[in-house]
């Protein structure tokens, strides 16, 4: 039996950093959502017990055990004391160390995978309880639809999106490390958006307040280090996108638009400015 997932990246529509743990992690309060770029997992039954055999058509994710679908698989295989062996293929579209949770999503698939071709019956709250071992967006990426999320990103309470929104995502050619990003926090000189605004105008479908309410306490920070940035979401204003921030810890801007063709002009206009430029749909 062979299983395929579909791995969407994430974007976050709102991120506020609350603060810092006792366990060294940051307090978020984000709004994540799905867009229609996805890696694609597969697996299958391997003879061989105990392997996990891991494949990709990418030479940028690790092919051991550092990768997020090898530790999802790890993850279940220990918890429910599964010996088979098991065949992983990890067909990669999203950019890597982008802040668009490739990796996470990667390991939540696998979990759905694993689910079905171990046939284990976990329901999705409990695949994401697992998922936290792996990673903190794991659990967002389990449920993969639009979520206020919160804690390290433990605590996912999908909300409804009815509007879905063209979306342009533009990725500079370097790559960014979360866990550098998140050393040079500084609470008090970062903007704090207010993620209980962009909830209520998310699912009420204003996107005027959407917009307005649009924010990502990590850019101060990675906008420091990477100027570029601050160059990429000028460009895309100017465009005529209608709303631009940066995802996560970054690199990657996206600029969010009404109108599909809009929405191509931005994506044609930014493309000689950068590589690697994707048009893609909220889910
Ligand atoms: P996040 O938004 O969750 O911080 P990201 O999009 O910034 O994630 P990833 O693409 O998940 O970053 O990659 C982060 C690191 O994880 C990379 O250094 C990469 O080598 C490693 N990694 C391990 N497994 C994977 C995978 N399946 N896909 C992508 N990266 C992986």
């Amino acid at each position: 039996m062979e299983i395929t997932e579909k791995a969407p990246a994430k974007i976050n529509l709102g991120l506020n950093v609350l603060g810092k743990r006792e366990d060294g992690y940051h307090e978020l309060d984000m709004i994540m959502t799905s867009v229609d770029l996805a890696d694609r997992i597969t697996v299958r039954e391997f003879e061989q017990e105990h392997v996990i055999r891991l494949q990709s058509n990418s030479s940028f994710v690790p092919l051991n055990k550092k990768n997020h679908a090898y530790k999802a698989a790890m993850v279940l295989k220990k918890a429910f004391g599964i010996k088979k062996g098991v065949e992983i293929y990890i067909d990669k579209k999203t950019p890597v160390a982008a802040g668009l949770a490739g990796g996470s999503s990667d390991a939540a698939a696998t979990l759905r995978a694993l689910n079905q071709l171990w046939q284990l019956n976990l329901t999705t709250p409990e695949l994401a309880k697992l998922g936290e071992q792996i990673g903190s967006d794991v659990p967002y990426c389990v449920y993969g639809q639009t979520a206020r999320v919160t804690g390290r990103g433990e605590h996912v309470r999908p909300i409804e999106n009815p509007k879905k929104s063209w979306v342009v995502l533009v990725k500079p050619s370097f790559g960014v490390s979360t866990p550098e990003i998140f050393r040079h926090v500084n609470l008090a000189t970062m903007p704090h958006p207010d993620i209980d605004a962009l909830e209520r105008a998310v699912v009420t479908s204003d996107f005027d307040a959407l917009l307005q309410n649009l924010g990502n306490s990590l850019e101060a920070v990675t906008l420091a280090k990477h100027p570029l940035i601050s160059k990429i979401k000028d460009r895309l204003l100017a465009s005529g996108a209608d709303g631009v921030l940066m995802s996560g810890s970054g690199p990657t801007v996206f600029a969010l638009c009404q109108h599909e063709k809009k929405a191509q002009r931005i994506c044609n206009s930014i493309k000689g400015f950068c590589d690697e430029v994707y048009l893609v749909r909220m889910l």
